[in-house]
C-alpha cells in the first residue's frame, strides 16, 4: 500500500497555497522587484555552520599549513585564542587568554608576555625580530628590509626575503594570508577584511614580491588562515556591489543564507510583522565567502591551486578557539599569523 504521506500533498502546503501564503524566501524577497538582466545570479547554497569543538584552553595552541614543514629554513603559524594570561575578554574562565595585539582592554604587559609564549611554542629563534604593522584595511605592502619599519608603520601586507624577521599579521575574523616562494626564499603576509580584498591586496601584493625578489608564481606556497567563514560572515548589498565592480567571478563569492528555522524558511509570509520594509528579520542574509575571494586572487596571481592551502576554521563558530570581532562585538583580542626566513 503507497504511503499516503508521500502521496498526498502537505494540508498545510495545500491550505497555504489556497490562500496564495505557500513561498519561498527568494520569491517573498525579490517580489515587486524584478532582477535586471546584467545583475548577477546568486547561487543558493546550504552552509551549515561549523561544529564548535573542544579545545584545550590552557596551552598555546599553533596552527601550521600542511606540507609547509618541507621548506625547514621557513618559520609559519597562526595562533589561537589559548595558552596565555590575559583575562580581560573572558574574566570567568579559570585560564588566560593568548590575546597578541595591543589593545586597548588589555594590558602591555600582558600581550609581550603573551608574545613571548607564542613566540616560544612556534620555535622562533630567539633573536627573530617579530615585525606589526597598524592596520588600515588598505592595499598598501610595505618591504622590510635591513632597516627596521618604526611601529607605528600603516599598512595591510609585509614582504621580505631578510632572514630573522617574522613578519605577523593581526586579526579577529579578517583573513590572514601567508605566502613563501620556497625558491628564491622570500615570504609575505597580508590582512585581507572585506575592504582589503576588495582593493585586490593579495593578488597585488603577490605582484610585488614579483617585482621585488623575482618571484615566479610557480615557487610560490599560499596558506589562507582562521577568519569569519562563508557561514557566519552576512553582509550588507553595498558589500555586494562593490565587489560586483570589481570582479568578475563576483556572484561565486556571494551567498543567500536562509534562515535556519525550517518553519519560518517554509512559511515565510507567516512571520510577517508589521515591521517596516528591510526592518524585518525575515527572509535570506546575504553571506560573503572572503576565503574563496582570496584564494581566487592567488589563483589570478598565477598560483598553482594545489600549492594553496585554506585553514578553514570559522572564527565566529569557533570563538572558543579564537577571538571573533563579530561574536564579542568588538571587545576581544588578536591573533598573530606569522611567517618568516630562520636566520
Ligand atoms: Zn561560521
Amino acid at each position: 500500500m503507497p504511503s499516503s504521506r508521500t502521496a498526498s500533498p502537505d494540508p498545510i502546503d495545500e491550505l497555504l497555497t489556497q490562500g496564495e501564503l505557500a513561498s519561498s524566501p527568494r520569491s517573498a524577497l525579490s517580489r515587486g522587484r524584478k532582477r535586471e538582466p546584467s545583475e548577477p545570479k546568486l547561487k543558493p547554497r546550504v552552509i551549515e555552520p561549523q561544529r564548535a569543538r573542544r579545545v584545550a584552553k590552557s596551552r598555546v595552541e599553533i596552527i601550521r599549513a600542511s606540507g609547509w614543514e618541507a621548506w625547514p629554513w621557513l618559520i609559519h603559524g597562526f595562533s589561537t585564542r589559548t595558552g596565555g594570561i590575559t583575562t580581560a575578554y573572558r574574566p570567568d574562565q579559570r585560564s588566560g587568554e593568548l590575546n597578541l595585539g595591543f589593545t586597548d582592554t588589555d594590558t602591555r604587559e600582558n600581550v609581550i608576555e603573551n608574545r613571548r609564549r607564542f613566540l616560544k611554542a612556534l620555535g622562533a629563534p630567539v633573536d627573530m625580530k617579530l615585525v606589526t604593522l597598524k592596520q588600515i584595511h588598505s592595499s598598501s605592502v610595505l618591504t622590510v628590509g635591513e632597516h627596521e619599519l618604526a611601529p607605528s608603520c600603516q599598512g595591510d601586507g609585509l614582504m621580505t626575503n631578510q632572514p630573522g624577521i617574522l613578519l605577523a599579521i593581526q586579526t579577529a575574523d579578517c583573513i590572514p594570508v601567508l605566502v613563501a616562494d620556497v625558491r628564491k626564499k622570500a615570504v609575505a603576509a597580508f590582512h585581507a577584511g572585506w575592504r582589503g580584498t576588495v582593493k585586490r591586496i593579495v593578488e597585488s601584493g603577490v605582484g610585488k614580491m614579483r617585482v621585488a625578489f623575482r618571484s615566479r608564481p610557480e615557487d610560490l606556497v599560499a596558506a589562507i588562515g582562521p577568519g569569519i567563514a562563508a557561514c557566519c560572515y552576512a553582509v550588507g548589498e553595498d558589500v555586494r556591489s562593490e565587489f560586483g565592480s570589481q570582479f568578475s567571478y563576483a556572484a561565486d563569492l556571494f551567498h543567500e543564507v536562509s534562515d535556519s528555522d525550517p518553519v519560518r524558511q517554509k512559511y515565510p509570509m507567516l512571520f510577517l510583522t508589521a515591521r517596516a520594509p528591510g526592518h524585518s528579520n525575515l527572509g535570506p542574509s546575504l553571506h560573503l565567502d572572503l576565503m574563496e575571494a582570496n584564494r581566487r586572487q592567488l589563483l589570478d596571481a598565477g598560483l598553482r591551486a594545489e600549492s594553496i592551502m585554506v585553514v578553514g576554521d570559522c572564527t565566529r563558530c569557533q570563538s572558543n578557539r579564537y577571538f571573533s570581532y563579530r561574536t564579542e562585538q568588538g571587545f576581544t583580542g588578536r591573533m598573530l599569523s606569522v611567517v618568516g626566513i630562520r636566520g
